[in-house]
């Protein structure tokens, strides 16, 4: 591992500004994907920012408008056990406690969550070029390519899927995020899908974030009407792994008990979290049913664009969106 600098911020503004003063410097919080990087050398950072001891960074509140503010530094555990996750954000505090390992869970915060970077094989392997890396091509496109763990949409530059479990919930849930800058301000990021951009040559992440931005917290907003949620994800094994494809949905209903609205967001089939808008246009205006799921299933993968090592995932997908919607009628 190259030699680096660590500094232990004491806040999120000093964490932004030191950050902004260094050449090639990172944030550090759980470590849990930093530290890999670092140790294959696709990291090579000059200097750790660490948020470990960062005051106020952990909280998980209800604010006075009724939304609810979760710190960058809260871990999945906590999302997982939080009272006030499990009564009001029923979907993260599952997807929270599905995630990964207990050991890892207790180490990993919802803001390295976001920011962590695919898990991708050959990006995370210096000997094979890379797009993310300055490569001109994506091995995994390459005839022979390793493809299974690959996206299957938004996969032409690079074929890589965004490994978060937990942004898809977010993403329906329409977190937005607070943000501190290099110059110590705090910014919001209202729209969760402005926060990622489609894969580049050379930028190693796709979380569109200016360099020395640091995630202070996610905040849920509060809603007037009911709402029904609803996760499922789909892994080949139940602990110590990443899933093969998540899906988290949230909708409302009219007076007709038809779907007023609907949020369709995946996991691990694109190299973002990946919002199914031709589902959340065919749920809409329906009622909650099998059929209905079905066809919004159907819909949400018709323009999927899978490799010759992904096409299982199609169906996996299907199926996720149909355990998601009934997982929110269940609970209803
Ligand atoms: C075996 C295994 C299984 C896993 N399974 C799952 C799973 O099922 N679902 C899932 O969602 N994840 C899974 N993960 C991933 C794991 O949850 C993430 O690696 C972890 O959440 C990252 O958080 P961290 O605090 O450790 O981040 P770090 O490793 O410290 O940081 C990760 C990245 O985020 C940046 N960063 C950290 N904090 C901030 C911040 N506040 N603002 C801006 N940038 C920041 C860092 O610079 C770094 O680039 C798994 C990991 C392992 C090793």
């Amino acid at each position: 591992m190259k030699a680096f600098t660590f500094v232990r911020a004491r806040s999120a503004e000093e964490a932004a500004k030191t950050l902004g003063d260094s050449k090639t410097g990172l944030l550090h919080s759980g470590g849990c994907d930093l530290l890999d990087r670092m140790k294959e050398r696709v990291a090579e950072p000059d200097m750790l920012v660490s948020l470990c001891d960062a005051e106020g960074l952990s909280d998980i509140r209800l604010e006075e408008d009724g939304s609810i503010w979760v710190g960058a530094r809260a871990t999945l555990a906590r999302l997982a056990e939080a009272s006030l996750v499990q009564r009001f954000l029923p979907t993260l505090s599952e997807a929270a406690a599905l995630a990964a390992s207990p050991q890892l869970r207790h180490r990993a915060t919802i803001g390295g969550n976001l920011a962590q970077h695919t898990r991708c094989g050959y990006y995370r392997h210096k000997s094979f070029p890379c797009l993310k890396r300055g490569g001109d091509s994506c091995p995994v496109r390459a005839e022979g390519g390793v493809q299974e763990m690959a996206g299957i949409f938004d996969n032409e530059t690079c074929a890589s899927a965004h490994p978060s479990s937990i942004a898809p919930v977010l993403g329906s849930l329409d977190a937005e995020l607070v943000i501190r800058n290099a110059d110590g301000r705090q910014a919001f990021v209202p729209s969760f899908e402005s926060l990622w951009a489609s894969p580049k040559k050379g930028r190693a992440s796709d979380l569109a974030l200016a360099a020395g931005d640091v995630i202070e917290a996610v905040r849920i907003p509060a809603r007037d009407t009911k709402q029904f949620v609803g996760y499922a994800e789909i892994r080949q094994r139940k602990a110590f792994d990443w899933a093969l494809v998540s899906c988290a949905v949230r909708y409302e209903m009219d007076a007709d008990g038809k779907i007023a609205q609907a949020s369709v967001w995946y996991g691990s089939v694109a190299p973002t979290p990946w919002r199914a808008g031709a589902a959340e246009s065919a749920l809409r205006g329906k009622a909650c049913t099998d059929e209905t799921a079905r066809t919004a299933a159907e819909q949400a993968l018709a323009d999927a664009t899978p490799l010759a090592g992904t096409t299982y995932k199609v169906q996996l997908a299907k199926v996720a969106l149909k355990r998601a919607l009934a997982a929110a009628r269940e609970r209803a």
